[in-house]
């Protein structure tokens, strides 16, 4: 038995319940003193008034650890990510920093002749406003080394489209393939693909390609890596929102050969890709309902697969959210991914299988699809969820709540500094609806925040920095805030990321909070509880199953 008794510091008794709807300026509560045993938090408040952290500190082999003033918060639980794509992805060469076309070539260029051991150039960051003039497969060709012409695979920084040259278009197959609903795969007039695949396209195809030819070693490295950048980040719990074979496979392997213990707190959402019959998608949820009845609560309670998601449109930037009114730009529609008719059967089956649903939603037409049809088909006591919400109807955003569905937010996705084009996208009219997080609270939805890295940076108070500020986390120096009116308590903010989160997915009753009897899992941070001084904060340790899995080096 290990007792570690940590006194003089602050530790954050959240005290916001999911879906209380709290005010925004809601004061933070805080006890002195934390007593772990093993892997339980055994006490929490303050040695003078509870005997039980007293008699801690008086037994002598209690190690005591003085926090002097620095804060202690639960360990944060990140509600919306992707575990393989972040592990692949900081594999991947950054093209973040590049401004033009041209950046991107000579950074490629330069990669390329660095890394002349590699199968294929995987690079990641592209966003569509450094080529405004489009780009196809010819724009990645001859940027190899002499004598070579290996692959080259840009990500999207929102993963929504995958770019390539004509050595990847080759060693993808993507000749032959056909298209999908809510996919679209470039073609030139001849009808051969030019090297731009988005949306249901580039997950239908281009993911499980990039899955197939990494080696199990490799993934396993991924979520290896991946997991420990979540510790240096201060969390000690994922939700993973696209879970599929490839990667569930490298998670059971990695999971074995630590002994059934990877560090982390797991919860995945099996991802139903929209298919060509009822009959294959419902084939989908039978799959994910067959890995929960092996992985849930009861057999792995740290790796659950816990329910279904569910893509049921684009992203703004790209044109491809389905919005009530054309794109302001260029008067042109678009479409959820799924019909209504396609999607009830699916969340039915679900339902019935027992299994949590998410649906991705952003733009206004298919946020109230996916709200009409949760209120139809789903149990509030299986606590539904929709994630993004960017764009939401007033009287959608009030509708969460009263449905019992979470509302799944990122606010690093709010960040001003990516909302440059939405103006002339969408007008500024519908900006002042974008991120409308307090509506959504005083609805009465459960909040969980999440980062959905890797298309954003996973750092939780820089998410917590732009739920509450509504200003740049990316940039800043920039002053420029996106409708603060919508901005979130810190208390609740923080709540969200931590309790909120961890309620989404059922995991409420033993993480997510600092109490007695719940997983020792925590962090140390050095900051002040104030929202403008979050850039500020330090991550120094993080704690997961009451040990130390790292530590700050400063
Ligand atoms: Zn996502």
């Amino acid at each position: 038995m290990t007792t570690t008794a940590f006194i003089n510091g602050r530790i954050f008794l959240s005290g916001v319940k999911p879906g209380t709807n709290p005010s925004p300026t809601s004061p933070p509560t805080f006890a002195s003193a934390l007593v772990i045993k093993d892997s339980l938090i055994t006490a929490v408040g303050s040695p003078s008034s509870d005997p039980t952290i007293a008699a801690a500190l008086a037994l002598p082999d209690t190690t005591v650890v003085d926090l002097a003033g620095k804060t202690i918060l639960p360990g944060f639980v990140d509600g919306h990510m992707h575990l393989m794509l972040l592990g692949q992805s900081l594999q991947k060469l950054d093209l973040g920093a590049c401004k033009t076309l041209a950046d991107i070539q000579s950074t490629i260029r330069a990669y390329a002749a660095a890394n002349p051991a590699l199968p294929r150039i995987l690079c990641r960051g592209w966003m569509h406003s450094m080529t405004p003039g489009g780009v196809s497969a010819a724009d990645l060709d001859g940027l190899d080394v002499e004598g070579m012409d290996r692959p080259v695979l840009v990500d999207t920084k929102d993963l929504h489209s995958a770019w390539c040259n004509t050595a990847g278009i080759a060693a993808l197959g993507a000749e032959k393939w056909a298209d999908v609903p809510g996919g679209i795969i470039a073609r030139d007039e001849a009808g051969r693909p030019t090297g731009v695949f988005s949306e249901a396209a580039n997950i239908t195809y281009v993911w499980p390609w990039l899955a197939s030819v990494a080696g199990m070693e490799e993934r396993m490295d991924a979520v290896r890596a991946a997991v420990a950048a979540y510790h240096a980040a201060g969390y000690t719990g994922m939700v993973d929102m696209a879970m599929d074979e490839g990667a569930w496979e490298a998670v059971l392997a990695l999971r074995e050969q630590m002994g059934g213990d990877f560090g982390m707190r797991l919860s995945a959402y099996w991802l139903v890709k929209p298919s060509a019959s009822e009959a294959e998608n419902l084939a989908q949820v039978d799959r994910a309902a067959e890995l929960a009845g092996l992985y849930n609560s009861a057999t792995t309670p740290d790796c659950r697969v816990v329910g279904i998601k569910v893509i049921g449109d684009g992203i703004i930037d790209a044109c491809t959210a389905g919005l009530s009114e054309p794109y302001s730009h260029d008067g042109t529609g678009t479409n959820p991914i799924w019909t209504r008719e396609e999607l009830e059967p699916v969340v039915r089956r679900a339902e019935e299988k027992g299994l949590q649903i998410a649906l991705h939603a952003i733009g206004d037409a298919t946020i109230k699809m996916a709200v009409d049809v949760l209120a139809e088909c789903a149990s509030p006591a299986r606590r539904p969820r929709i994630e993004h919400i960017e764009l939401a109807s007033k009287e959608d955003a009030d509708r969460l709540g009263k449905f019992g569905i979470t509302a799944s937010i990122q606010p690093v996705h709010a960040d001003p500094a990516i909302l440059r084009a939405w103006p002339r996208l969408i007008g500024k009219h519908r900006c002042k609806r974008a991120f409308a997080y307090r509506e959504f609270a005083d609805g009465g939805a459960p909040l969980a925040l999440g980062s959905d890295a890797p298309t954003a940076p996973h750092s939780p108070l820089g998410n917590v920095y732009v739920g509450t500020t509504r200003r740049s986390y990316r940039e800043p120096e920039m002053t420029t805030t996106v409708n603060e009116n919508f901005a979130l308590g810190l208390c609740e903010a923080v709540a969200a990321a931590t309790e909120g989160a961890a309620y989404s997915c059922f995991e409420d009753g033993r993480l997510g909070r600092l109490a007695v009897g719940l997983k020792a899992d925590f962090v140390v941070v050095d900051m002040h509880w104030e929202k403008e001084k979050l850039m500020e904060a330090r991550m120094k340790e993080t704690w997961f199953d009451g040990k130390r899995v790292w530590a700050s080096d400063e």
